[in-house]
């Protein structure tokens, strides 16, 4: 790789970042391109988020995306929001404009709504499970509505953040996490999302009991990617039903975020088609 004056900057922030996959998907989509660009990972704490805006602004990074713990404080720190990111409170992605300004973006639920297709899924008139009340979920839960979904039952394990984030969206509703309310909304639902950390690689929690999952015929989604298939989705195969991990949202919310550092416009679903497996290898170290 040869860098100079011209070589475009981006970078991932987030802590943990160790894990992220995000540098070694955007390397691949600019060696692909045949780009002059580079995409690195930084680690930025909780409370330093502004210290990186600035950072970005006097490097003149083409854009950088955020992961944990960043995007929600990234909503005041940019100087503009793209309608997407306004509406969800949540950015992800932030350009930096030629004239240094930050302009926020959010291409998680659209990434996630591209893989939903990819697997399928129309989230108009569907009945939307959420398990979890986070960052992702209470993007999700908004692009839900939007996007005409019949209804949206968000069970989290602090009941108060899953019932502040329904409280403004008129077809959700949320319940406290018990065996039955849990059963009765698998029950109900055409599309059940994992939005929690329970099951991620590391992380050495899990869900304690699946049963909720018995009498569902709904397809099982995880966000989650590493493990590849998480206890959840296992257990919801070995039921028979249909499931998804989160590398598809993964994949598409990079090159959302990539067409907007690199003013390009992608071939999206080809392009997964290539990166799809180049991730899973590097997952699982089958390339290495
Ligand atoms: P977050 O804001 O930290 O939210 C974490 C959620 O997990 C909260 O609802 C939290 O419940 C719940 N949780 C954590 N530990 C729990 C436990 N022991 N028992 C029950 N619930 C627990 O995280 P986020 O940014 O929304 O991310 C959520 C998930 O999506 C993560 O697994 C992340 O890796 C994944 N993700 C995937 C992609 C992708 O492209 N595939 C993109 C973004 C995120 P409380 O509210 O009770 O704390």
């Amino acid at each position: 790789m040869i860098t100079g004056p011209e070589t475009k900057l981006m970078a991932v922030i987030g802590d943990p970042i160790g894990h992220s996959l995000s540098p070694f998907l955007h390397s691949q989509i600019i060696r692909e391109a045949g780009l002059d660009a580079v995409y690195l990972p930084f680690l930025v704490k909780a409370g330093e988020t502004g210290k990186f805006t600035e950072a970005a602004r006097l490097l003149k990074l083409a854009g950088f995306n955020a992961t944990m713990p960043h995007k929600n404080a990234l909503t005041d720190l940019v100087d503009e929001l793209d309608p997407e990111a306004e509406s969800y409170g949540s950015v992800n992605t932030v350009k930096v404009l030629p004239d240094g300004r930050l302009r926020g973006y959010n291409t998680d639920v659209r990434g996630l709504f591209m893989a939903f297709e990819r697997h399928g899924v129309k989230v108009k008139d569907s009945r939307i499970m959420i398990i979890g009340a986070g960052g992702v979920a209470g993007a999700l839960i908004r692009g839900c509505a939007e996007a005409g979904a019949a209804s949206v039952t968000m069970v989290n394990r602090t009941f108060e953040k899953a019932a502040a984030l329904c409280g403004s969206v008129p077809v959700a509703k949320a319940l406290e996490w018990t065996g039955e309310n849990m059963s009765r909304a698998a029950a109900e639902a055409d599309v059940i999302v994992n939005c929690t950390s329970l099951g991620m690689s590391g992380t050495g929690m899990d869900f304690e009991d699946l049963s909720f999952l018995d009498d569902s015929r709904a397809l099982i989604c995880d966000l989650i990617y590493n493990p590849w298939e998480t206890r959840f989705l296992k257990h919801a195969a070995s039921l028979g039903l249909r499931t998804m991990n989160g590398m598809d949202m993964l994949i598409y919310q990079g090159l959302l975020a990539f067409e907007i550092f690199m003013d390009v416009s992608l071939d999206l679903h080809s392009e997964r088609d290539r990166l799809l497996p180049l991730c899973r290898d590097r997952l699982t170290g089958a390339s290495e």
